[in-house]
């Protein structure tokens, strides 16, 4: 594949892009053809949602499912972004016991996996806590 072709992909997937109404201005993720809100159809436009947000809930995983066994104990939370809309994503990079409801996180790019049969690694997006040392200097 392409370079560049190869980087805009991974770009699309760094993003995260919703949908937004364009009757009833609700942001939806992931995308709908239908507003859920307001019922209308092909006033959906794509939308491009804040990289941030904080956790609304989580569980720690400590059995891990296919192709996560490596993995745990890890986080699993439903995270509600700053625009909005909820989603239900890893976060990376932590300890699992330091995880608080209310933690703010952001959008990460991480590995998700590894495709046994032939040995290619996937990728795509988790979040991460924001450190607040480091959102103190900002
Ligand atoms: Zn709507």
């Amino acid at each position: 594949m392409a370079a560049p072709r190869f980087w805009r992909e991974i770009m699309n997937r760094y993003n995260l892009i919703g949908t937004k109404c364009g009757n009833c201005n609700k942001i939806m993720f992931p995308p709908r053809y239908i507003c859920p809100h307001c019922r209308r159809m092909g006033k959906l436009e794509p939308f491009k949602l804040s990289r941030r947000g904080k956790i609304v809930t989580y569980s720690i995983v400590r059995v891990g499912a296919g192709g996560l066994e490596e993995q745990v104990p890890y986080v699993l939370a439903i995270v509600e972004l700053d625009d909005g809309p909820r989603l239900t994503t890893q976060i990376a990079d932590c300890n699992p016991e330091e995880v608080k409801i209310d933690d703010e996180v952001e959008l990460a790019f991480r590995r998700l996996g590894e495709d046994g049969k032939d040995g290619v690694i996937y990728y795509g997006f988790k979040f991460k806590r924001i450190n607040k040392s480091q959102v103190a200097q900002l």
